[in-house]
């Protein structure tokens, strides 16, 4: 198989890009040197792969299309600073991908397979890896829904869990027709940030529960929603916000889920 004729996979995502400055300008849009380990996710014909292998210690690659093999193994040939795994990202052990190899801090970039979204990075939030940075590229619907802010329509689980780690900035717009074959949306760059400052959560798995409960029945109020929980806590600290049970979820600040989650 060579490049003219690679069949690209609709159920796998595949929309690549080529464009010399968009990929530049991903690949610069990280914090990327010598002691970074930069992990890939989907490098396709690895566009932003090469940019990557100049810039960083070692890159950690996953593409889950065997057919991609033979033309990433010619690309890719003159460096030694990666490992790559044919195999569905959302099945990777990465703790055990990156042991042994020496590192400052991780950055994830990914042009994301737009099919499991939401999926992969729920996938790298729970794979406890001490990520410092991504750069993603997504649909531009979900990057809004990443980036909203309470009382939107937009404002939803994945908001509320996404910005309780990191610090989220839309970077830019990617247009449709950058991509081959072109997508039916138009997708943007964002900018993930480890948040220094976190109020630490008592327990993780309670915080998760509770944001997803919340946001279970949209149009719900949390009364309805939240019945499995010690509704009089809950009252006690929405008060405190002049918040009430009859408030949906969506009026729900990310801090006034904290402190209810640390008092359940
Ligand atoms: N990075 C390339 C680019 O920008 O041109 C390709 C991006 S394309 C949107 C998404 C890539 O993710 C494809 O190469 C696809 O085969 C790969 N992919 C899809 N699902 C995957 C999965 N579960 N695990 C790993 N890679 C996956």
């Amino acid at each position: 198989m060579n490049s003219e004729n690679f069949k690209f996979k609709k159920k796998y995502g595949q929309n690549f890009i080529s464009d010399k400055n968009l990929i530049n300008k991903i690949v610069n849009s990280a914090n990327i040197d010598k002691s970074t380990l930069v992990i890939e996710i989907g490098p396709g014909k690895g566009a932003l792969t090469i940019e990557l292998l100049k810039k960083c210690n070692h890159l950690i690659i996953y593409e889950i299309d065997n057919d991609l093999e033979i033309f990433l193994t010619e690309k890719l040939k003159n460096f030694d600073n990666y490992d790559i795994y044919f195999k569905d990202f959302l099945k990777a052990d990465i703790k055990t991908d990156i042991k042994g190899i020496n590192y400052k801090k991780i950055v994830i970039i990914s042009n994301l397979p737009y099919y499991i979204t939401t999926q992969i990075i729920k996938k790298i939030i729970d794979s406890n890896i001490d990520v410092d940075e991504m750069v993603l590229m997504l649909q531009k619907e979900v990057a809004d829904r990443f980036c909203a802010l309470p009382k939107s329509k937009e404002y939803g689980y994945m908001t509320v869990l996404l910005n309780y780690y990191f610090d989220i900035k839309k970077l830019f717009v990617v247009k449709k027709d950058m991509f081959v074959p072109k997508p039916e949306v138009d997708s943007c760059v964002i900018k993930l940030q480890k948040k220094s400052n976190v109020t630490l959560l008592k327990n993780n798995d309670t915080f998760i529960n509770l944001i997803q409960k919340s946001f279970k029945f949209k149009r719900k109020t949390l009364r309805n929603n939240l019945r499995d929980f010690n509704l009089s806590i809950i009252e006690q600290i929405l008060c405190k916000y002049n918040l009430s049970l009859n408030n949906r979820a969506e009026d729900i600040p990310l801090n006034v889920f904290i402190d209810i989650a640390n008092n359940l």
